[in-house]
């Protein structure tokens, strides 16, 4: 990934070092999982949501899903966000456009895909 995508980093500032990147997605992200940086998370310095306020990202139990779910859908790593988020189990918050439920629901249709 990088620049030969096109992306541009967090923020939209081409010259935004990479640890100010990750400065930004620890508020997003600090639920103890592995931060950018480690185990090949670069692709968090262009997350959209490190622009956005991150409560949109974990709304309360009930809460819609459709404001960061539309901010997901423009963001140029939403892919790379939704396979880490269903590689770690991750079960809080939006991540790659998709609530928990809906994230357990691509694992178990992928799980029977395989037959398990
Ligand atoms: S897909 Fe959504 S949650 Fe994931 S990095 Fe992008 S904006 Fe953030």
């Amino acid at each position: 990934m990088g620049q030969s995508r096109g992306l541009r980093p967090a923020g939209g500032r081409a010259d935004m070092s990479a640890s100010a990147a990750q400065q930004l997605m620890l508020g997003i992200f600090d639920l103890g999982y592995p931060k950018a940086g480690e185990d090949g998370l670069a692709w968090q310095e262009y997350a959209l949501c490190a622009q956005t306020d991150p409560d949109l990202f974990f709304p309360e139990k009930g809460g819609s899903t459709a404001p960061a779910a539309a901010i997901c859908e423009t963001c140029p790593v939403q892919q790379e966000c939704l396979e880490y988020a269903l590689s770690h189990d991750i079960r809080h918050g939006i991540w790659g456009g998709m609530s928990d439920n809906e994230r357990r629901r691509v694992v178990k249709a992928r799980r029977r895909g395989q037959g398990a």
